[in-house]
């Protein structure tokens, strides 16, 4: 999940209507959802604690995150503590989970045991894994409908791309990989299918506004690195 730094407020002031928001945040952390990193057009403003049960952070730009209707209908009114998961602009969400091939997403060996329980929980607030639904179009070809089908999607292009590049890596095909990573989303899987390049995952962390690059190594590109939260946000740091 990609690990995001938003900033103070953009384009917005805490205590207006929240949906003036959704502009100011897609200009800092790009038109991705927060949690499934599909690229979307129909974003909506994220309310990290839900506003029925937190009335005074319903307008307040450092509760906002973005997400897609999939992920944010599923949250709905879930409301844990903010201690109990673990969240994109605060806490390094990178390093918590591992994008396996097959789709699913996993809780990363790396993750404290104390802090494995906030993983899953993060998990099991959108449902990231729920299951496959794909149908066939008229001509017989697979139609992603569901979040995990589309991440296996971004796996075969991502995968492609890496085997491209180990054969003849060059400037045009970086490019190239850059813009399909930029127009599909999916920064994680991305990121996972060129494990070892640090160069082309540096672009990656570079290419999607408002990724929080302090989470990485700058040599080696590894999401070993806590989340500063130099934003000073609620319960943030955990990982
Ligand atoms: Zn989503």
């Amino acid at each position: 999940m990609r690990v995001l730094r938003k900033g103070g407020a953009y384009l917005y002031a805490d205590g207006s209507p929240y949906g003036q928001a959704r502009a100011g945040l897609a200009a800092r952390i790009g038109r991705y959802c927060s949690y499934c990193e599909r690229r979307e057009n129909l974003l909506e403003v994220e309310h990290i604690q839900p506003k029925d049960a937190h009335l005074a952070k319903e307008r307040l730009w450092s509760n906002f995150l973005l997400s897609c209707k999939n992920c944010n209908s599923i949250k709905r009114t879930k409301d844990p503590q903010l201690t109990d998961w673990l969240i994109p602009d605060r806490d390094n969400t990178m390093a918590a989970f591992v994008y396996r091939q097959d789709g699913i997403v996993d809780i990363a060996p790396m993750v404290p045991l104390a802090l494995i329980p906030a993983a899953k929980a993060t998990l099991d607030l959108v449902d990231l894994n729920k299951e496959v639904r794909e149908v066939l179009d008229d001509a017989g070809n697979l139609v992603a409908l569901d979040r995990r089908s589309q991440r296996l999607e971004a796996w075969l292009l991502a995968k492609r791309f890496r085997l491209h590049w180990d054969k003849v890596p060059s400037p045009a095909l970086q490019d190239a990989i850059m813009e399909l990573a930029r127009t599909g989303g999916f920064f994680s899987i991305w990121m996972s299918a060129f494990d070892g390049v640090a160069q082309i995952r540096q672009g990656f962390i570079q290419l999607f506004p408002g990724t929080e690059s302090a989470c990485f190594d700058p040599v080696s590109s590894a999401a070993n690195r806590p989340h500063p939260n130099a934003d000073g946000l609620d319960a943030g740091g955990k990982l």
